[in-house]
C-alpha cells in the first residue's frame, strides 16, 4: 500500500501566506469520525474522505490545540476571531452613550 502522500496546506485567508507541510488538523484526533491523530478523516464506511478532507470539527479542535500556530496576519483562527470580536464590542460599548443609573 502506498504511503499517504502529504500535501502542503495553506491559509485560506486572502493575503495570508502561512503554509504547513501537512494539515495541522491531523495532529489531533477527529471529534467527528474519531480518526486518531495522524490518520485522515473517515466516512462511516471507513473509507477516507475524498481529497483527504478534514471534518470541520477537527479543524476547530486543532485550532483549539493551537496546532496551526500564530497567523502572520494575526487574523486567522478562533483566538484571533474572539480577540477581534472582543475589540469590536469594546469599541461599540465605548461609542454608546453612557446610561445614567439615577
Ligand atoms: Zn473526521
Ligand atoms: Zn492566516
Amino acid at each position: 500500500m502506498a504511503a499517504a502522500k502529504l500535501r502542503p496546506v495553506y491559509c485560506t485567508r486572502e493575503g495570508c501566506s502561512k503554509t504547513w507541510d501537512q494539515d495541522p488538523a491531523l495532529t489531533v484526533a477527529c471529534p467527528d469520525c474519531k480518526a486518531p491523530p495522524g490518520s485522515p478523516c473517515k466516512r462511516p464506511s471507513e473509507h477516507p474522505l475524498p481529497f483527504r478532507e478534514i471534518h470541520g470539527a477537527r479543524d476547530l479542535a486543532a485550532d483549539d490545540a493551537f496546532a496551526y500556530g500564530p497567523c502572520p496576519l494575526g487574523h486567522c483562527g478562533k483566538r484571533n476571531k474572539e480577540a477581534r470580536e472582543a475589540r469590536e464590542s469594546a469599541r461599540q460599548a465605548a461609542d454608546e452613550p453612557q446610561l445614567s443609573f439615577i
